[in-house]
């Protein structure tokens, strides 16, 4: 912000910054020269600021900022002077995405001196930056000789002039200018981002940005006493409605108090949000452009900070700041989807994305995620690709660009040539003969090639995953996640509607064993009819069965639904995140409670009832030895036990990479759990996405698993590698290796898989 200290002679009364925006429009509206229209800008801006100078400074795609226009400085200037990010006041600005005021430019430690542009006359500086998204464009800079300071809402006027010229760039009409060549005015050219792959395949497709800019013909209002009235009633409507949600929470007694709403409440109140909203509609802009602008200024402010608790709050204003924009456009968070849509966002929950459904996205871009979040099983359950932690996604790619998204290699490709998108398409078709040739293999039996049986089953948590279990052949549905279906609905579903659900479940599966797992809510399963109260470590939260034996009814009313789905069936049932042994013996006592209680008066039961444990966390992982004798089977939920093992939250961008599940001590203790079951013939499995890894996958298989529960993208791959695995041979060797203490056993599995001349996996499928 502006040095208060140097605001000291106060400027006469600014001039009407209505009647400037409109000019700026006009200029903007003409046909002809880009650099004409520039010129006549910064005439136009000089003018109406009473400044000698005003000047374009737009960023180089190297990063540097070249003056593009100005009125003042020496004429020859404009195209030559450049400066590097950081460089001089501009560059100050630019670095730091604020702006900067001072009435002794030259004594400022940043200035450079640049005598091509004869500002030494100038001692009074006001720069701004010229931003879109969090994305810098340009600087635009206003100079004069006398020493005077400007006020804040000169300040706030030439930021508005500045975003109203960002939205009008970034539009195209100056895009085709050869003097503006090697200028960034918005991303036109090929570009690739590195992130990293959390669910396979590719797709080729058109950009949905998932928080569009408003569009540069709706930023300068025509009645700005009418855009202040919309803005109100937008504020209105939001701040009302954050009170209902919190108020109904309060009603339904659900018991989660309403954290995140007291905070959004909060933000929606704040004056000096809302202040700075009324003061930019006043000053000329319509209310969309107005929040636009208050979003722009905190996402770039966001890109800068690395401190959690303030990137938190930026995060949750932009979330205001998103909905407020759905007030004004009237519509609700339905987004028309183009085709063969490509969702760009920075982060997405579950219920985001199944509410953008199944069918016509064809992939996920995210600045965001990780392999194990929530948004990449629901990715991989509706069989598309997502690839995470792409800097800067949202800001290098626009509406409607051509993406690929590599979802092997972890890449986007964003406006890609022509030879780059021939490959891709060659690349597609070759996977689908690969995927046809493992189609092939889901009639033949799950067996290793030294005549092992084992139990290749599926993850699943919706409707739409059910005709994988056919397409896969799967032996049966080891996984299913029942809290998805609570969170795609409109409203706590009934017990009908969830008999309904599981009885389709069932019917999928025909007579393959089908595990349903009781609600995982909580972390970041969050439902949308209930506000959750925002946990400082929600993984450690007050989640999944802790919540489950706090609410009783809830999960007695779902055992209830799963005992009458499963009536003259066998029923499966497992708990997750046990903790203690008494946590599996109260929920577990509560399974046959139901049981008994629905027998009791001749109401339908399962023919069998098998209750079984998630081994999710250490702690119940050294318990084991106690429930062995009080549980039908086991399963280890390794995508939560890795997370705690290690200390490392499964949704960490900067954590994924950082452990590895082949850690000869994560296998040790994988090893320990499956010897206690084996011990005492309790039937063991692994779900999570380990088990859909090939070479993680022979891994287990080597530690004695055979029954592996996987997302339907790894059954290709693993089958094909289990039907070619010597498992007698593996066991040993790995067993020496675990105990040699060499770091990971992800280089000798590699091997062992190279050795044994997979074929049909390729160096992707097994890396
Ligand atoms: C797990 O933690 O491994 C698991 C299967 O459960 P979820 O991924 O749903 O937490
Ligand atoms: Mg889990």
């Amino acid at each position: 912000m502006a040095n208060e200290a140097e605001l000291k002679t106060p400027a006469p009364e600014a001039p009407g910054p209505v009647r400037l925006l409109r000019q700026i429009r006009d200029v903007m509206a003409r046909k002809g020269d880009a650099q004409e229209r520039l010129d006549s800008l910064v005439d136009i801006i000089a003018a109406n600021l009473r400044a000698e100078v005003c000047s374009i400074y737009l960023r180089r795609s190297g990063g540097s900022l070249e003056l593009c226009a100005t009125e003042g400085l020496k004429a020859e200037a404009v195209h030559a002077t450049r400066l590097n990010a950081g460089e001089g006041l501009v560059g100050w600005v630019a670095q730091t995405a604020r702006p900067l005021s001072t009435i002794s430019a030259q004594e400022h430690p940043a200035f450079s001196y640049r005598p091509e542009t004869g500002e030494d006359a100038y001692q009074t500086f006001l720069g701004v930056p010229i931003l879109r998204g969090g994305r810098l464009l340009g600087v635009l800079v206003v100079q004069s000789v006398e020493k005077r300071g400007y006020r804040e809402d000169e300040i706030e006027t030439l930021q508005t002039i500045a975003m109203v010229l960002a939205e009008v760039i970034a539009s195209g009409d100056l895009l085709d200018t050869v003097a503006l060549e090697g200028i960034e005015l918005r991303p036109s050219r090929f570009e690739t981002l590195q992130g990293r792959a959390f669910a396979g395949g590719i797709a080729i497709g058109t950009a949905l940005v998932h928080k569009p800019h408003v569009g540069s013909t709706r930023l300068i209002a025509d009645d700005p006493d009418a855009e202040e009235q919309r803005l109100r009633l937008a504020l209105g409507q939001l701040q009302s409605d954050l009170d209902r949600w919190a108020e109904r929470d309060a009603r339904v007694g659900a018991g989660l108090t309403g954290e995140v709403f007291d905070t959004y409440r909060m933000f929606a109140r704040d004056p000096a949000w809302t202040g700075k909203l009324f003061d930019a509609v006043r000053s000329g802009l319509t209310a969309e452009a107005a929040v636009e602008r208050a979003r722009n200024e905190q996402r770039a402010r966001l890109t800068q900070t690395r401190d959690a608790f303030f990137s938190d709050r930026l995060h949750d204003l932009e979330d205001i700041a998103n909905r407020t924009l759905r007030y004004l456009s009237g519509e609700d968070t339905q987004v028309e989807l183009p085709e063969n849509a490509i969702l760009i966002a920075r982060h997405i929950g579950p219920a985001d994305l199944l509410e953008y459904g199944a069918g016509t996205l064809k992939g996920v871009a995210l600045e965001e995620g990780s392999a194990s979040g929530h948004a990449a099983i629901v990715a991989r359950a509706l069989g598309i690709p997502l690839v995470g932690r792409l800097d800067d996604a949202l800001d290098r790619a626009e509406d409607g660009d051509v993406v690929i998204l590599d979802g092997e290699s972890g890449a986007i490709h964003l406006r890609p040539s022509d030879e780059v998108l021939e490959s891709y398409t060659a690349r597609v078709a070759l996977r689908g003969k690969r995927q046809a040739e493992f189609a092939r293999l889901r009639h033949r039996p799950s067996r290793t090639k030294d005549g092992q049986d084992a139990e290749l089953m599926l993850n699943a948590g919706l409707l739409v995953d059910l005709p994988q279990m056919g397409a896969t052949g799967a032996d049966g549905m080891g996984l299913f996640r029942t809290e998805f279906q609570f969170m795609i609905a409109e409203q706590l579903p009934r017990l009908e509607a969830q008999i309904e659900v599981y009885s389709q479940v069932l019917d999928a599966a025909r007579d393959k064993p089908v595990i349903f797992r009781t609600l995982d809510l909580g972390g970041d399963k969050i439902l949308p009819y209930v506000s959750s109260e925002r946990e400082r470590n929600p993984a450690l939260g007050w989640r999944a069965i802790r919540m489950s034996l706090d609410r009783k009814g809830l999960l007695r009313y779902q055992l209830r639904a799963l005992m009458t789905a499963s009536a003259g069936r066998e029923l499966n049932v497992m708990f997750p995140m046990l903790a203690t042994v008494g946590e599996y013996r109260a929920a577990r006592a509560l399974a046959l409670k139901e049981f008994e209680w629905a027998r009791s008066r001749g109401r339908p039961v399962p023919d069998k009832l098998n209750i079984g444990a998630m081994v999710e966390t250490p702690a119940f992982a050294w318990a084991l030895p106690s429930v062995m004798g009080e549980t039908d089977f086991v399963s280890v939920g390794v995508n939560d036990l890795f997370q705690f093992f290690f200390a490392a939250d499964r949704d960490h961008p900067r954590l994924t990479d950082r452990y590895d599940a082949l850690d000869p001590y994560f296998l040790t203790m994988l090893a320990r759990i499956r010897d206690i079951c084996a011990e005492h013939g309790v039937p063991a499995g692994v779900c999570g996405e380990m088990s859909g890894r090939p070479l993680e996958a022979m891994a287990l298989m080597g530690l004695g698993f055979r029954r592996l529960s996987m997302p339907p993208s790894g059954f290709g791959p693993v089958k094909a590698m289990a039907l070619q695995l010597d498992v007698k041979s593996l066991a040993e060797r790995l067993q020496e290796v675990i105990r040699s203490d060499n770091g990971s056993t992800r280089e000798f599995l590699k091997e062992y898989a190279a050795q044994s001349n997979f074929s049909g996996l390729t160096h992707w499928q097994i890396g």
